[in-house]
C-alpha cells in the first residue's frame, strides 16, 4: 500500500498514511491536533524500505545534425 505524507497546515505536524489509491484523495485528519487542515506533501513516499529511490538516466538524445 502506498504511503502518503501530509503537513498539517494549523499546528505544522507532519505525518504519513498508508492509504488505498481510492482513499488518496480524502482529507486526512491531523493526528497531533484533530485538524482537517492537512495537506498532502508529495506524491507517495517510498513504499519499501531499501535505499533511495532509483532514478533512471534520460535516454540518449539524438543529434540535430
Ligand atoms: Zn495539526
Amino acid at each position: 500500500m502506498p504511503r502518503y505524507q501530509y503537513g498539517c497546515q494549523d499546528c505544522g505536524e507532519s505525518f504519513e498514511k498508508e492509504l488505498r489509491m481510492s482513499q488518496s484523495g480524502e482529507t486526512q485528519i491531523c493526528p497531533a491536533c484533530g485538524s482537517d487542515q492537512t495537506r498532502k506533501r508529495i506524491g507517495a513516499v517510498a513504499v519499501t524500505s531499501g535505499g533511495p529511490a532509483r532514478q533512471s538516466a534520460p535516454p540518449p538524445r539524438s543529434p540535430f545534425t
